[in-house]
């Protein structure tokens, strides 16, 4: 009997220590896992970082970027696209105005009554989705849908359809257009869901004048402009410090006022204000300094529009969402926190931004909203609130890395501008020369009005970036439906039209100038037949096929010759010696302006091109002026990582050593 019941007791603590044993062998696998997700999460972190030391290198490669765009077609990621708008509404504006809004979420038909002394804004608006089979068909199909709409809505107001003054309309059309007039441009191609063949490379506001004659509207199509620019206009409306305008709904854009004579790629283009609107397409801005994920490469890889639109992809509302998939689905199947990975994860598009923002601004404690979308949206049930706390945690990861990636977007063009408190990049005065003006930045867009961490992280990151004394002068005005009452508005300051004078339209790097003596030739030492470039090679190739594009823009142009005598904040003057070249550098930050004023020689250019490059000073613009005998390159140069050079005496004295030694290898005397 003894025997029997140590043997049953025996029996049970065997038992029970399999048991314990299985249980402490579950949580083992279970923490791995759970190290595991946090694993990703803290790579995630990791690479989506946005410290502020890097947010202002992203400042100055977007200030840089512009420069580029500027300078030469071609010459940047960034298109810096004319717009030819050459005024903004200043608020004295009266009549009514009409405009028509293609090319965001829906079609919209507007009317404005203005009446002078900057007098609210209140457009009635009609709003039509367009009928997909029109999205796809022809051209005049589409024009003549839009004309019948308008059409009607003429005929709904007051306004007569037959009456005998022309009104004025301003169409936006936010689609890439090369511009011509500030009412007239080409397409260059359809995005979105438009797909019309037979207009592509056809004027735009021409095809919609003639579809309004065909309907019997008495209207004149009098600017054609995309939504950034309707929204800067209405800004500045409302505020005449405005000088910017960014998007952040769909996807991202920006424009902002610019000196024509900062508009290097159009020679003698001339407006009355001195200014004109640049629309920057900053979606497609490019730099290494930008964070990237594996998700984001991934994101890239299988969307439509491969190395396209890189800034847009991790900043807009089209994309959030997904990012936010891809580590969801990433963690599902690395663990099994999420339970058997949802076929729903695999999905692309399956998390849009709106739900993606909902979790992130669930503030319950149990995250029921959380676990609501996870069930309803992806078809994850039961995620335990660990695991929802996760979530969270990373949208908040990728809303903040996009709305910090915006603010600097934003400085950068500030900086641009000379008005983020350091005087620009070619400036060369201190910060505390700088007396700071007010300065306002239109901004519209649902991921910006209607998604409020992502707002908030925006301005904080503006706060970081540009200091307290600095942002106090900066003013975001969040804008309603700029793109269409904006363009309303653009009609009327531009009714009396003609303001746009074109000296000449010379586009930098559109055309080869053979006539001058200095000859770039291609020093590339890397091309070999049939070999295929590395990257670092293509990267070479593609910054030399830049430089040439510069030193093609060969000018020679009598009104520059003042500059042969300039007054030199830092001279080389080293007019006794056997070379006479006088160097001037003005230094600003990572940024320098070289003017080299000397005697024209065949193929100099080309190897002082190379010896900066080899002292770490890139070239972003160059311009070379020649009169008579001499030659002035005017060139703005990079200070990359590396550079030995700090004052710009250094810089100069080191410039003056390089062309010593092209002289000395060349023979010249
Ligand atoms: P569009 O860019 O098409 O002119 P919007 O400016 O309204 O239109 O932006 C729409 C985009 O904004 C949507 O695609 C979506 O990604 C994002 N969005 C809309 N509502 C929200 C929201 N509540 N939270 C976060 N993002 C939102
Ligand atoms: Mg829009």
């Amino acid at each position: 009997m003894g025997k029997v019941v140590l043997g049953v007791t025996v029996g049970v603590a065997v038992a029970a220590c399999a048991v314990a044993a299985l249980v402490v062998g579950r949580r083992v696998r279970s923490r791995k896992k759970w190290k595991r997700v946090v694993g990703v999460l803290k790579e995630l972190e990791e690479s989506c970082e946005t410290t502020v030391g890097r947010l202002r290198q992203v400042v100055d490669a977007m200030a840089v970027e512009m420069h580029a765009g500027l300078a030469s077609e071609g010459g940047s990621k960034l298109k810096m696209l004319l717009t030819f708008v050459d005024n903004l509404p200043s608020g004295s504006e009266k009549g009514i105005f009409y405009a028509l809004d293609l090319g965001g979420t829906n079609f919209r038909v507007l009317r404005v009554e203005l009446g002078g002394q900057r007098s609210n804004v209140d457009p009635d608006v009609e709003q039509q989705p367009i009928p997909e089979q029109l999205m796809t068909g022809r051209s005049e199909d589409l024009f003549d849908f839009i004309a019948s709409t308008l059409h009607r809505f003429v005929e709904k107001g007051n306004d007569s359809v037959q009456y005998s003054i022309t009104k004025e309309l301003g169409f936006t059309f936010s689609f890439p257009v090369k511009q011509t007039s500030v009412s007239s441009g080409v397409l260059i191609k359809w995005t979105k869901a438009f797909a019309i063949k037979d207009m592509v490379g056809k004027e735009v506001a021409g095809a919609l004048q003639q579809a309004l004659a065909r309907k019997g509207l008495n209207m004149r199509v009098a600017v054609l402009v995309n939504d950034t620019v309707g929204t800067l206009a209405l800004g500045h409306y409302h505020d005449a410090d405005t000088v910017a305008a960014v998007i952040i709904g769909t996807g991202t854009n920006a424009c902002y006022w610019e000196r024509t004579d900062a508009i290097i790629k159009c020679q003698g283009l001339l407006t009355t204000s001195g200014g004109m609107v640049v629309n920057m397409e900053w979606g497609n801005f490019w730099s290494s300094h930008l964070p990237r994920t594996s998700y984001d490469i991934d994101l890239d890889a299988e969307s439509p529009n491969p190395n396209d639109q890189g800034f847009e992809k991790m900043i807009s509302g089209m994309y959030l969402g997904d990012i936010v998939r891809r580590v969801i689905l990433r963690m599902s199947e690395e663990s099994d926190i999420f339970g058997p990975v949802s076929s729903r994860l695999y999905v692309p598009f399956a998390l849009r931004t709106p739900a993606m923002a909902a979790m992130h601004e669930d503030d319950s404690p149990e995250l029921t909203e959380v676990a609501r979308i996870l069930q309803d949206v992806l078809d994850i049930p039961d995620v335990p609130l660990k695991a929802r706390k996760l979530v969270v945690k990373i949208c908040d990861v990728v809303t903040r890395r996009a709305a910090r990636l915006a603010a600097a977007g934003i400085v950068g063009i500030l900086k641009k501008i000379g008005r983020d408190g350091s005087g620009g990049i070619a400036g060369g005065r201190s910060r505390s020369d700088i007396k700071m003006r007010r300065t306002a930045v239109a901004v519209e867009g649902s991921l910006y009005t209607q998604y409020t961490m992502f707002r908030e992280y925006l301005h904080e990151a503006l706060h970081e970036i540009l200091g307290e004394d600095i942002v106090r002068h900066v003013v975001i005005n969040v804008t309603e439906d700029g793109s269409g009452t904006g363009a309303a508005l653009l009609a009327a300051s531009h009714s009396s039209s003609g303001s746009v004078q074109l000296i000449s339209f010379y586009t930098v790097g559109a055309s080869n100038n053979d006539d001058g003596d200095e000859q770039m030739t291609e020093t590339s030492t890397t091309d070999r037949p049939g070999v295929a470039r590395t990257e670092e090679e293509e990267q070479e190739h593609q910054r030399m096929a830049h430089v040439t594009y510069l030193l093609n823009a060969i000018v020679d142009n009598e009104q520059m010759k003042f500059f042969i005598f300039p007054k030199l904040p830092t001279q080389c003057d080293n007019s006794q010696s056997s070379m006479a070249a006088n160097i001037e550098v003005t230094m600003a930050e990572t940024h320098a302006d070289l003017k080299i004023l000397l005697k024209k020689r065949p193929r100099r250019l080309s190897k002082l091109v190379g010896g900066l490059q080899r002292l770490k000073l890139t070239v972003i613009n160059l311009n070379v002026t020649t009169a008579d005998e001499m030659a002035l390159y005017s060139i703005s140069v990079k200070i990359e990582e590396g550079c030995r050079m700090n004052t710009a005496d250094e810089i100069a004295e080191s410039v003056e050593q390089v062309l010593l030694g092209i002289q000395q290898e060349a023979g010249f005397s």
